[in-house]
């Protein structure tokens, strides 16, 4: 018997129309804030994660899904999408007309991890890139949006963090003090952190092993080492929040697991089960454009998990489901192939609007009646003879009988209503 691969999932029927129902509703949202749809291919040149996200990060370093093809090019599975809008962006020279382009997307991204809850190898993310402005009214309004997602679904016990990256000097510096720290430290750090001490030191505060220890709660602060534009920008994205009664936390040691991050960062973490569990996390990166080999185009996106957000609203609510189910409006019961050859042309005319079914395998009327009620119908069909029906309403517990001639041209005259009244 074969089983989904380590860390991936089937989604179907009611979870998938959940699913469909709330990406539907995000794409509506962020509409409303100037966002467009994109999508972009699965795989990618591997280089192309390499050179965004960060060969110090352990998305590339440990997560990746690479595979080489038939003609020797190096492939990567995407592990987030941002890389592959920036290259879209950059490879249609979007920026050489109207450089502003706001894009939504949706879809699965892939990430060799330790599968647990909330925690996947092939994931969904859905997320929101906005290039080409530089504002910190704009960065305030990117993290409200974040908020309002999440409470037009009725997620309400979350916590805003944010934190300032500073500029690119800004953490040259600061690295180099973390180097200086850490050094005297290094035999009480993780091997990956001993690497990361080389490469990219400020890595090592997002260390799901070290994170923890007291020699990284006591390591330097970033915030000792931001310019005073640095700082100047991220009060007054603080002073947005503040006047809008926006709550958040600052956290120092929140630097995000992507390398391509400047100025402001943020994650949307659940209050609810533990705090650990990130639902949306985002941040500026001024630098990414340039670096893929654009001009330079200041830029600020962030993306939610869908699988976290679906386990959160299920946590709290099991029920949730029900609404979801694949229920049908109309139900015909039918004697035999004759009566079904007769109802079809019916069947066909309702489904101008309405979800209809009827039994295809021979059954007695009581079995049709409980699979009816069963699948929430409202209305059971039968044949009287073959030119009379018996329509049975089975929430108003009413019923009547009408000619099969005049069921089809009142069916008929109702669709012509609608068309002219459209
Ligand atoms: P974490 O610290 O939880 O690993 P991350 O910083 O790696 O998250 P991002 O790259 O910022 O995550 O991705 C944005 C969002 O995508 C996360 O906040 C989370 O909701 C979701 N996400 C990330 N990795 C996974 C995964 N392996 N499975 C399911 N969802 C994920
Ligand atoms: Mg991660």
């Amino acid at each position: 018997m074969h089983k989904a691969p380590r860390g991936t999932f089937d989604i179907f029927l009611e979870k998938q129309n959940l699913r469909d129902d709330i990406i539907n509703k995000f794409f509506e949202i962020v509409k409303t804030y100037g966002f467009g749809p994109i999508t972009t291919p699965i795989f990618e040149e591997e280089s192309l994660f390499v050179r965004s996200v960060g060969d110090s990060s352990d998305i590339v370093n440990k997560e990746i899904y690479q595979f080489v093809d038939k003609k020797g090019r190096s492939l990567a599975l995407r592990p987030e999408l941002t890389a592959s809008i920036m290259r879209c962006y950059i490879e249609n020279k979007m920026y050489a007309q109207q450089p502003i382009k706001r894009f939504a997307y949706y879809g699965p991204a892939f990430r060799y991890e330790r599968p647990q809850a909330g925690r996947y190898r092939q994931f969904y993310q859905f997320g929101v890139e906005s290039i080409g402005i530089k504002n910190p009214v704009y960065d305030a309004q990117m993290i409200i949006m974040a908020v309002e997602l999440l409470r037009n679904i009725d997620i309400n016990d979350f916590s805003v963090v944010i934190n300032c990256l500073g500029s690119d000097e800004d953490r040259a510096k600061y690295n180099q003090a973390l180097k200086t720290y850490f050094q005297q430290y290094e035999n009480q750090l993780c091997a990956d952190c001993v690497k990361r001490l080389e490469k990219n030191p400020l890595r090592i505060l997002d260390c799901k092993i070290d994170g923890e220890l007291d020699i990284v709660k006591n390591a330097p602060k970033l915030k000792d080492y931001l310019s005073e534009e640095s700082l100047n920008y991220y009060q007054e994205i603080k002073n947005v929040l503040d006047n809008l009664e926006i709550e958040y936390i600052e956290d120092d040691t929140l630097v995000r697991g992507l390398d391509y991050y400047n100025d402001i960062v943020f994650e949307i973490k659940s209050n609810s089960d533990n705090a650990k569990n990130t639902l949306i996390g985002g941040g500026r990166y001024d630098n990414l454009c340039q670096d893929l080999g654009g001009p330079s185009v200041p830029s600020i996106g962030f993306a939610l998990g869908v699988e976290r957000i679906i386990e959160e609203l299920l946590n709290n609510n099991e029920e949730l489901l029900n609404a979801y189910t694949n229920n049908i409006d109309v139900y015909f019961h039918c004697e035999n192939n004759d009566q079904r050859n007769l109802a079809l042309p019916i069947m066909e005319l309702m489904r101008d609007g309405m979800i209809v079914d009827c039994n295809y395998e021979d059954k007695s009327y009581k079995s049709s009646l409980k699979w009816a009620i069963k699948n929430n119908a409202c209305l059971l069909i039968s044949f009287i003879d073959d030119e009379h029906l018996l329509v049975r309403n089975l929430i108003q517990k009413e019923e009547f009988e009408i000619s099969y001639e005049q069921m089809i041209s009142d069916l008929i005259k109702k669709i012509e209503e609608e068309y002219e009244t459209n």
